[in-house]
């Protein structure tokens, strides 16, 4: 990778062991494991490409978007859905390429979820017809960046009650309001928008719609987020623009529905983002504290800093294990319309991703703190992998707000057996 500002004062033997291909090997002593001979084939072909085609076009000074086109030549813009003539797709596949680009380039794999799957996945679910199928050929191949618009400067975790408008007509609607932190943005081509055309009665009226930068009345401006400087966040505004009906993909009443089964998938993607974070931040800690000496000996000799890198291994196993599990049951949401399982794996993927999320911060920022110095550097990846899990533990809903969704689930549960 090529360097922003500073020096480099990693030690040699440091560097010639703390490479990605090192990274991915003990990363694999532990996943291999968990998954099948097929997805084994997958991570290892995944870790190949990533280290002898993206890795050496990585530019710390360059946004991430350069590297999507390259992502798409194989098909790794998303694993969630059928796309290509590949068979190796699905959640567990997804959350298998998002471990791996995440260990590579943190910054990389958040603008790939927001555009490959948060933006897709609704296309793929419900979008019908050759105008959809080529959006998403577009956006597969990487040359052009999809984004989702559902937060407004007045309500983010209120999400529903939008204030962003439709005003229906035959052939078209018409679209007006404001979102903010809309991710790839600024960059974007095509923008997958919520509105609502009562604003008093926000479930029933709810459109989910794909605005495109051409259209008139498209304005981006880009937002500082001073912790994914790679990445464009920005706000998005829609000035009366006229949308045809065949880029309706969730016609009144029906966005509601799609933006609440679609957040299961997006928690989901985050997920193994976030566990790729923790990865690549606990075996870096991992790898360094053996090599690095102080007092004549490898830091890792002292049980202060080798029996905290122990606990954060056990829990990231731990969360990985319940990460995979919860990316086999995404399949069972699209399966039963029970509502009971629904609701169950609304909250089982809200507290999977609060846990991950927040892993991942522990592990990024407790790694700072066993190993020293060296991780504040541009040297190491971990400060880098620490301000994007502070992105990925607020993006797809606030900490507190997957914590409310596992509360409503746990307290259904008693409401069932008790008839409170
Ligand atoms: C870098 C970045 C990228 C993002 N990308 C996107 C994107 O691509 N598309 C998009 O639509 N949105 C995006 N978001 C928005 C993100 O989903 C929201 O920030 C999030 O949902 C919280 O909304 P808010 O920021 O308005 O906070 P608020 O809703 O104002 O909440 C503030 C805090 O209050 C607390 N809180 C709120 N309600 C409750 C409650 N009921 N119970 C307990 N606590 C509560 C929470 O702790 C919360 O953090 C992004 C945000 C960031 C920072």
């Amino acid at each position: 990778m090529k360097k922003i500002t500073g020096v480099d004062i990693l030690d040699d033997d440091v560097k010639k062991n703390l490479t990605t291909r090192n990274i991915y090997e003990v990363f694999n002593n532990f996943i291999i494991p968990l998954i099948n001979e097929e997805e084994r084939e997958f991570l290892e072909t995944l870790e190949d490409f990533l280290i002898n085609e993206v890795e050496p076009k990585i530019d710390l000074n360059k946004d991430v978007y350069s590297l999507f086109p390259i992502l798409g030549k194989k098909n790794y813009i998303q694993r969630l859905n059928q796309y290509g003539d590949t068979e190796k797709y699905g959640m567990r596949y997804e959350m298998l390429l998002a471990m791996a680009t995440s260990i590579m380039d943190p910054e990389l794999d958040l603008a790939r979820v927001v555009s490959g799957v948060i933006f897709a996945n609704p296309l793929f679910l419900h979008g019908k017809g050759e105008y959809i199928a080529y959006v998403l050929d577009e956006v597969m191949s990487g040359q052009k960046v999809g984004c989702l618009c559902i937060t407004e400067r007045h309500h983010g975790s209120d999400a529903v009650n939008m204030q962003t408008t439709i005003e229906e007509y035959n052939e078209h609607i018409i679209l007006d309001g404001e979102k903010v932190y809309t991710t790839n943005g600024p960059v974007g081509d095509y923008f997958l928008v919520f509105g609502v055309s009562n604003k008093n009665a926000p479930r029933g009226s709810m459109y989910q719609v794909l605005a495109e930068r051409e259209m008139e009345g498209v304005e981006t401006h880009r937002l500082g987020i001073q912790s994914i400087p790679r990445v464009q966040v920005g706000q998005t505004i829609f000035n009366s623009v006229k949308i045809p009906n065949q880029n309706i993909i969730g016609s009144r009443g029906q966005g509601y529905k799609n933006l609440f089964s679609g957040l299961v998938a997006e928690r989901d993607a985050i997920i193994g983002s976030s566990l790729g974070i923790g990865w690549l931040t606990a075996i870096t800690a991992l790898i360094y504290t053996n090599i690095r000496t102080q007092f004549g000996k490898p830091i890792y000799d002292f049980q202060a800093v080798s029996f905290p890198i122990a606990q954060l291994f056990t829990e990231l196993m731990a969360a990985t294990e319940l990460g995979f599990k919860s990316a086999s049951e995404y399949k069972k949401t699209l399966k039963y319309s029970d509502q009971k399982f629904i609701k169950y794996n609304a909250a089982f993927s809200s507290g999977t991703k609060f846990l991950a999320s927040n892993l991942a911060y522990k592990i990024s920022y407790e790694a700072q703190q066993l190993c020293g110095g060296i991780t504040f550097t541009d040297n190491l990846r971990i400060d880098k992998a620490l301000e994007v899990s502070k992105v990925q533990e607020i993006i797809g809903g606030a900490r507190n707000i997957q914590l409310y969704l596992v509360s409503r689930g746990i307290k259904d549960i008693v409401k069932r057996i008790a008839s409170l």
